[in-house]
């Protein structure tokens, strides 16, 4: 086994310290690299909380790595020592099922593997993050990196990233349309970078006005803040499409009330609580109630592509693996700018 050490939470309610752990030898089919960036994704948060489901402890999150490969298995064609590598929220999957065979592993009817607070394909082996020095996968499910771009920046593509890429792909939203990002953080940011990029007109909804400065400097359109009433009239039945990324309870009636006929609310963040939608919200106007989770490999490889060609990243606050507990607190305040991530050199 490889001994590896990292950052874990023991119990949902106890704070993340460091922690010594071990991964599997490099198969021949595995890429191990050393991991040099991680993102700090929300996700995270609920996850050593408990907020979604019972998790598997002790848990070492992170699904938004980049790193430098140091091993490669005698049958890896994809990778060699010394390339840039990165892994999202995914590390198999089952391959067999339709998801799978048409690329979008994260709906894999089977249960694909997560990063962390999952199991490998055995059922009992457990799965540890990004918050580590060190990685092993299966090169499957490792991405290519552009030595382009700010390695430190790149690594929030892994998740917030296509989280955000991959709904405004699927809806085609573009020139033309009038998108609605609703909260912007981690996923919103990116969300505004990528719907800008893709030609249609952004309005970003946020609870925050100290954020307008910014998400002009992002390049939206136009900045609406929810909480004021008068505003909020000032784009009723306007949006063909929101994209909605909090991750806290909201009124989802309310922002049905901005869609257009025919518009569509995509939901990508994860509150805790199920929300209660109105029969009424949805029937007045033909309005449709979505969601969208992460993203495939292959569309993954095809949004870091893009973001090479196009020179996007993420606008990132790099932080001391340290102050982790300090930065889930400004968090859970929406006081990102816009996304954290831990420099694996402090570890
Ligand atoms: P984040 O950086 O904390 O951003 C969330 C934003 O939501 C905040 O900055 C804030 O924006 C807004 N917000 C927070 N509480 C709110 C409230 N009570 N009412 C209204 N707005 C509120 O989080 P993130 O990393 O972007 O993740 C967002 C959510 O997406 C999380 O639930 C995460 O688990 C989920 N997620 C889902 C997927 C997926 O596959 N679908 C992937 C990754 C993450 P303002 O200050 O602008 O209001
Ligand atoms: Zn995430
Ligand atoms: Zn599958």
């Amino acid at each position: 086994m490889i001994e590896a050490k990292g950052y874990a939470a023991q119990s949902p309610t106890t704070d993340l310290a460091p922690w010594a752990f071990e991964r599997r030898e490099v198969g021949p089919h595995d890429v191990q690299f050393e991991i040099l960036f991680c993102g700090v994704c929300h996700s995270d948060l609920h996850q050593i909380r408990n907020e979604w489901f019972p998790g598997i402890f002790p848990m070492v999150p992170g699904h938004e790595i980049v790193g430098r490969v140091t091993n490669v298995g005698s049958h890896v064609k994809k990778f060699k020592v010394g390339d840039l590598a990165g892994t999202g929220c995914l590390v198999d999957s089952c391959r067999e099922c339709d998801s799978c065979k048409e690329g979008l592993e994260q709906y894999c009817e089977n249960g694909a593997v997560g990063t962390y607070n999952s199991y490998e394909k055995d059922g009992k082996t457990p799965t540890y993050g990004g918050y580590s020095n060190t990685i092993v996968v299966h090169e499957d499910f490792v991405l290519h990196i552009s030595p382009d771009l700010d390695l430190a920046a790149v690594a929030p593509l892994l998740c917030a990233g296509i989280t955000t890429y991959s709904p405004l792909k699927h809806w085609k939203v573009g020139k033309g349309h009038k998108l609605g990002v609703l909260g912007l953080g981690g996923l919103g940011h990116m969300a505004v970078k990528f719907g800008v990029a893709f030609g249609a007109e952004v309005t970003v909804l946020s609870t925050s006005p100290k954020k307008e400065e910014d998400a002009k400097k992002l390049g939206a359109h136009k900045f609406v803040v929810t909480t004021d009433e008068e505003q909020v009239k000032g784009v009723k039945r306007y949006f063909d499409f929101i994209l909605d990324t909090v991750s806290a309870e909201h009124d989802i009636n309310m922002y049905l009330s901005l869609l257009k006929r025919d518009g569509t609310h995509i939901c990508v963040g994860a509150p805790s609580e199920p929300s209660k939608i109105h029969a009424f919200s949805l029937l007045a106007g033909r309005k449709s109630l979505a969601g969208s989770g992460i993203g495939g490999l292959p569309e993954t490889q095809e949004m870091l592509d893009y973001c090479a060609e196009h020179n996007i990243v993420s606008d990132i606050e790099l932080i001391d693996i340290k102050d982790i507990t300090a930065s889930y607190e400004r968090m859970q305040k929406g006081d990102v700018r816009y996304r954290f991530v831990i420099d694996m050199a402090t570890l």
